[in-house]
């Protein structure tokens, strides 16, 4: 018996080991690594511990990662608070401070001094202090016999209870997110700077190299990095912004290795991945597959075919529209990606293998069969049932937020309408209101095209239209789109736009200065506002509810899914989702194969620029000066062998959120900024597949190489702490010379005594 256990015990840990060999697969909580990824990580070449990644006792790396912006990472990478993340994630600030005189986006921008560092309001930047796992607290008082309702508003209320103590007297904030879909809960007490300021941009034919022809694409040559710096107050706390503050001294920053990395290396990404669904059942990725990809992608097919056309057209529209469209398109080419990894992976079958698995689990005892045997039935019947409801909110989200812009700057008059049109008006919180819209007016007209949005109008309302089952649809397209207009929307649009006062800056902003009840009833007639008001009330009157109701109950079922599958499908290290908290994943700088007799390197370099170089190219163009540095190899310190690395993979498991990341070396050095993965990786936040899933990174020595010898802000090289073994050979012979003049004269002052 004896012998049996044993010989089980050996397997099960050589799975286990197998498994530790292979997969790079995991998002971890720093707060865990020690128990769950430490030993696994030094084998695979990680030379520190766990502590010297996160620590609540003394300065660990978790002190130089920050959430920024709230949707990207970034990295402290001097002691003066300069920040590292991706050009993509600066890119709305860098737009934001460009107009044709000053062109940003195409030239670069560089602050040449701390005075000409530029400020953000609105950015921040957020560190995390520490975190705890608080499931007991949350939890405490929930019982089985409590309607979801009821649990909810206890857990609820129990968090609150606990970012109040949590957070007393310090200038901290907290946050409690819920993981497992519920059956554990963390806290986060955060640190959040506001005062973020722009430091450099490469120009775009660096940052965005490549485009959208190469996003999410490898082998990849893009520079997608931007430097910001953290300002404090005099104490190095957070503050607004103001003249008086002071660069951010932080706990740590990344030390440089300029050495680089090689194949097989060992890396790892600490960073804030926002979502992933890896559990989910098959259900819910059939949506995802059969219907609700499809049509997102069709929806911003049709806006990208005319944001891009009228950004070619106009170099003003290029500019005002730069931002929107990284946007539209970015999730555009990912949900191509996604679709085609799925279907390549047959990801519905392999969640069906799961399903198949866990069933018979089920099937043998009488206990799970009760827990859990009508799981899978239900999901299938909520997922059938929500079908609609998630579709229309899928097109409500893409018309309504990514399609023409006249819906969300209609919707934002609301609440100056209603305030103004009160039966007893709060005039100071009215005149405030109309501040704001100034505000927001003028903010909307400055990266807005009349003529683009009407064209996105026309083509995009149909779509609306065609794919939302009618009983959820908007009463004005039922009647008077259908019926006055024949279902033209090119025509209804030439109504909405004609008509509406919206359209017309300095007529608005005149109109706020003599703003009256009376003006409010008018504009609450407009056919825009109308119109924007009828969709609203369309989404939230006919498909939220029921969508929530039902979501409500697939959270449930999937909270209990998580658990059973836990329990009944036991492998080693089950990861928690993604939720926009920090994470670290480890793997190796490794090249894979996409496709049948294709192999990929793991890194590229210079010469693949001038390889792709198209003159004039909006999307190959590169900057005649790159050029020159390439001829002649004019790469200083960050090239090696003649050779300039620009990017490379690595098999790190990273999502969205991750962009900006730093890609960190087994000893703690910072060897290259996350940005994106490989095509075939793009279904990885559903299914993850480690022979194939590659996150794609900048190599930290091309992003110095194009600060110092492109943009020659050498300025900033010297705040960093670098690593190279040619200057750690220059220091060695300088320590070796100081040696050699103190040891002369000691022989002298021996002799002369
Ligand atoms: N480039 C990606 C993004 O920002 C990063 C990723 O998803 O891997 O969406």
């Amino acid at each position: 018996m004896l012998k049996f256990r044993i010989s089980i015990l050996l397997v099960a840990l050589l799975l286990s080991n197998v498994r530790l060999v292979q997969a790079s697969e995991g998002m971890w909580l720093p707060l865990l690594l020690k128990s769950m990824n430490e030993g696994d990580m030094q084998s695979r070449g990680f030379k520190l511990t766990a502590e010297d990644i996160y620590s609540i006792n003394r300065n660990s790396m978790k002190d130089a990662v920050v959430h920024f912006g709230g949707g990207c990472t970034g990295e402290i990478i001097s002691s003066e608070g300069l920040l590292l993340t991706n050009h993509h994630c600066g890119y709305s600030q860098i737009q934001s401070h460009s107009s044709l005189e000053n062109d940003y986006l195409s030239n670069g921008f560089w602050a040449m001094s701390k005075e000409e560092e530029l400020p953000n309001p609105g950015l921040t930047a957020t560190f995390i202090i520490r975190m705890a796992d608080v499931t007991w607290k949350v939890l405490d008082g929930v019982t089985e016999s409590m309607s979801e309702e009821e649990r909810q508003k206890l857990i609820k209320d129990n968090m609150e209870k606990i970012k109040a103590q949590e957070t007393e007297g310090t200038h901290y904030d907290a946050s409690i997110k819920a993981f497992y879909y519920g059956n554990e809960y963390y806290l986060f007490i955060t640190e959040t700077f506001k005062d973020v300021r722009l430091v450099g941009a490469p120009p775009s034919s660096i940052g965005k190299f490549g485009f959208d022809t190469d996003n999410w694409v490898w082998p990849r040559h893009t520079g997608d990095f931007s430097i910001f710096r953290i300002y404090a107050n005099q104490d190095n706390q957070p503050a607004e912004y103001s003249k008086d503050n002071v660069p951010f001294t932080p706990r740590h920053h990344f030390p440089i290795n300029l050495n680089g990395v090689e194949e097989g290396d060992f890396t790892m990404v600490y960073g804030f991945p926002g979502r992933t669904e890896e559990y989910l059942p098959s259900y819910a990725v059939d949506y995802v597959l059969n219907v609700g990809n499809p049509a997102k992608i069709e929806s911003r097919r049709t806006s990208l075919s005319i944001i891009d056309a009228a950004m070619r057209s106009d170099a003003k529209v290029r500019i005002q529209y730069a931002a929107k469209q990284s946007r539209i398109s970015n999730a555009y080419k990912k949900w191509i990606g996604q679709s085609r990894g799925l279907k390549r992976l047959k990801a519905i079958e392999m969640k069906e293998k799961v399903e198949a698995e866990f069933t018979a689990k089920v099937n043998e005892k009488p206990k799970y069969k009760e827990d859990y045997g009508q799981l899978l039935p239900q999901f299938k019947e909520k997922y059938e049932a929500v079908k609609p409801y998630s579709l229309a909110r899928d097109y409500f989200i893409e018309i309504f937020y990514y399609g023409p812009e006249i819906l969300r700057f209609a919707s934002g008059w609301n609440t100056l309408l209603a305030e103004a049109t009160k039966a007893e008006v709060d005039e100071a919180k009215l005149q405030e209101e109309i501040e704001k819209q100034k505000r927001r007016v003028k903010g909307f007209f400055k990266n807005y095209h009349q003529p683009t949005d009407e064209k996105l109008f026309a083509a995009m309302m149909p779509l609306y239209q065609k794919g939302v089952q009618a009983n959820l649809q908007p009463d004005v397209f039922t009647n008077l789109v259908a019926k006055k207009y024949g279902n033209d929307f090119e025509k209804y649009g030439d109504f909405i736009y004609g008509k509406t006062l919206l359209m017309n800056e300095a007529n608005l902003l005149s109109i706020l200065d003599k703003f009256s009840g009376k003006i409010a009833k008018k504009m609450k007639a407009d056919p825009a506002i109308i119109l924007t008001n009828q969709m609203l009330d369309a989404y939230w009157g006919k498909v939220r509810p029921t969508y929530s109701n039902l979501k409500n109950d697939i959270d449930r079922l999937m909270r209990t899914y998580m658990d059973a599958q836990r329990i009944l499908l036991p492998k080693p290290n089950y990861y928690p989702d993604a939720n926009s908290t920090l994470r670290l994943t480890y793997g190796k700088m490794e090249g894979y194969n996409p496709a049948d007799a294709v192999t990929y390197r793991s890194y590229t370099t210079l010469s693949g620029i001038a390889q792709k170089y198209i003159p004039e190219s909006y999307e190959f163009d590169v900057p005649g000066k790159l050029l020159d540095l390439y001829e002649t190899k004019d790469y200083g310190l960050y090239g090696k062998n003649g050779e300039m690395r620009v990017c490379f993979i690595a098999s790190n498991h990273t999502s969205g959120g991750n962009s900006g990341s730093p890609v960190i070396d087994g000893e703690g050095n910072l060897i290259g900024l996350n940005f994106d993965r490989t095509w075939e990786s793009t279904m990885s936040d559903i299914v993850y597949d480690p022979t194939i899933c590659r996150n794609i990174a900048v190599d930290i020595r091309y992003v110095l190489f194009i600060i110092d010898k492109f943009a020659g802000a050498s300025h900033l090289i010297s705040e960093m702490d670098l690593i190279h073994a040619d200057l750690a050979a220059k220091k060695e012979a300088e320590r070796a010379k100081i040696k050699a003049e103190l040891d002369k004269e000691r022989e002298e002052r021996l002799k002369g005594q």
